[in-house]
């Protein structure tokens, strides 16, 4: 058997069938801790979007008919699948991510699983409303499906991502052609097995492919009604370019250069550790809500950036899979290089402090996979290159402040707005700041990720539209319609 062979459970599912590309090209997945391949999946291409959103679009007639409550039933029985699966699931996300097992990728399985635990619990909220027009007049509105959805997703948090698309759009009422990152197909793939165990055939299509030429194909679909993204800025801007040619909805979930901001009576180890957590280390900082840009107040900055150096360095790198292990691996080349640019850039710069970490060991076994270790400049400026741009990897800068005007006026000053942490034992103080900063989401002393329920997404260059609650779906999977009923027997005036 050569080794390009795609086995089963990695062909893509497409109208309730696993396929192989149309073409029969296929693309290689490797293992970020050891650069080897492991597998491989099939590359679609037009052909492949083309059958598959066809599909959707067949499929949609009856299931957007589907009574809602049994729509949500389906999900709540693809939740208790996912679940049943969370160790298997999370071993494929780690060794396909390079995100550590206990720290990650257990918890993004489990995440998984709640999604569509939470969407299949909703599908009885999709009400309309009644307006007052009078007694002769009944006017309603309903909240119906938009059609198909076209859902793209990076290779950060791959399954909960794709949860977090199909779980609200099928609840909506909605079909979905998902594309896969082409760094993180395989556990999306499993996951798309465990929706088809329970589902009518085309209302979940998944597909593995290039962004350029299976992701635009899609993006650029005419039976596509609605497009989700999530990943780049600069992908998410030609997303909504090709939106705007068909005037279809778009959401997207973009990157983030979130500000960190700590306050002098907050110098002490709760904040420590949840500046850690914000910083998400132990996602090897692969994620859009990162707080990256650390402002710490000049009274504590030295003592504070001691504990915390001291704190991160008893984080652990290493294999994914080891249970011990606190941070994986970063994705894979391209981001490994582009993260080293960035530590090198600033042991370069005769400004910049290393408190700790610089480029990547490049002996023993951690050179053998993309570890990068967590890194501190400390004495940065929020003008750097540095503390501009998303650098999706474990590289935190420190920033002084004195007066609290310019630590909000540096926080804001950015392209980005999707989240923000606050540090304070003082809540008025801190609620004050979190109000005055520019976030789709601010956490005041802690760091933690997403919690279903509450919406989420960003401001400014971030995005656009929420996600993760009951709005976010029937804002983004819905659209209203109004039925205006005249009762009167007289024809209208
Ligand atoms: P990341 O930096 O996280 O890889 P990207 O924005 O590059 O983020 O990728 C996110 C998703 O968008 C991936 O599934 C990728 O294949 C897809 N993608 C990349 N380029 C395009 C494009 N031109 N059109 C549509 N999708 C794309």
């Amino acid at each position: 058997m050569p080794d390009s062979v795609v086995t089963d459970s990695h062909r893509m599912l497409l109208a309730g069938e696993r396929v192989d590309s149309a073409s029969g090209e296929t693309f290689a997945v490797e293992n970020p801790a050891n650069r080897g391949i492991f597998a491989h999946v099939p590359r679609a291409g037009a052909e492949d979007v083309d059958r598959a959103v066809k599909a959707a679009v067949r499929a949609f007639e009856s299931w957007r008919e589907a009574p809602p409550r049994e729509r949500g039933r389906m999900l709540l029985r693809i939740a208790e699948s996912v679940e049943a699966k969370t160790e298997e699931l999370a071993r494929l996300i780690a060794t396909e991510t390079g995100n550590a097992l206990r720290t990650q990728a257990r918890a993004e399985a489990g995440l998984a699983a709640d999604i569509f635990r939470y969407f299949g619990g909703l599908a009885s909220e999709l009400k309309g409303q009644t307006v007052p027009l009078g007694e002769q007049v009944l006017s309603y509105s309903r909240r119906e499906p938009v059609g198909v959805v076209g859902a793209i997703i990076p290779w950060n948090a791959p399954v909960m991502l794709a949860a977090l698309k199909i779980a609200p759009a099928l609840c909506a009422g909605n079909t979905v052609v998902l594309k896969a990152a082409e760094d993180a197909p395989l556990g999306v793939l499993m996951l798309a097995g465990l929706c088809q165990e329970h589902l009518p055939p085309s209302v979940v299509n998944v597909l593995t492919g290039y962004g350029e030429d299976c992701g635009a194909a899609l993006a650029a679909h005419p039976g596509v009604r609605k497009l989700s993204f999530t990943g780049s800025t600069e992908v998410g801007k030609l997303i909504m370019e090709q939106a705007s040619r068909r005037v279809v909805p778009v959401s997207l979930e973009l990157g983030g250069k979130s500000p960190s901001i700590v306050f002098p009576d907050a110098n002490e180890d709760w904040a420590v550790e949840g500046v850690i957590n914000s910083m998400r280390f132990t996602r090897q900082s692969q994620s859009c809500t990162a707080g990256s840009r650390l402002f710490l107040h000049a009274g504590i900055f030295d003592e504070f950036l001691d504990r915390l150096v001291d704190r991160t360095a008893k984080l652990r790198l290493g294999d994914p899979l080891d249970e011990a292990t606190d941070i994986g691996t970063i994705i894979n080349e391209k981001q490994f290089r582009k993260v080293c640019n960035y530590v090198e850039e600033g042991l370069e710069r005769s400004d910049a402090r290393l408190a700790m970490g610089g480029l990547p060991p490049d002996s023993g076994p951690l050179s053998e996979g993309y570890f990068a270790r967590p890194t501190i400049f400390a004495d940065a400026s929020n003008d750097w290159r540095l503390a501009r741009e998303e650098i999706f990897g474990p590289v935190l800068v420190a920033i002084r402040w004195e007066n609290v005007e310019d630590a909000i006026r540096m926080a804001n000053s950015s392209h980005y707005g999707l989240a923000a942490f606050v540090w304070s034992r003082d809540i008025g103080q801190a609620l004050c700041a979190a109000h005055r900063v520019e976030a789709g989401w601010v956490q005041v002393n802690q760091g933690a990720g997403q919690v279903l329920g509450q919406s989420y997404g960003g401001v400014k260059e971030s995005g656009i539209g929420r996600e993760f609650s009951l709005e976010g779906m029937l804002d983004s999977f819905t659209q209203t319609k109004s039925v205006t009923v005249n009762l009167g027997l007289a024809p209208p005036a």
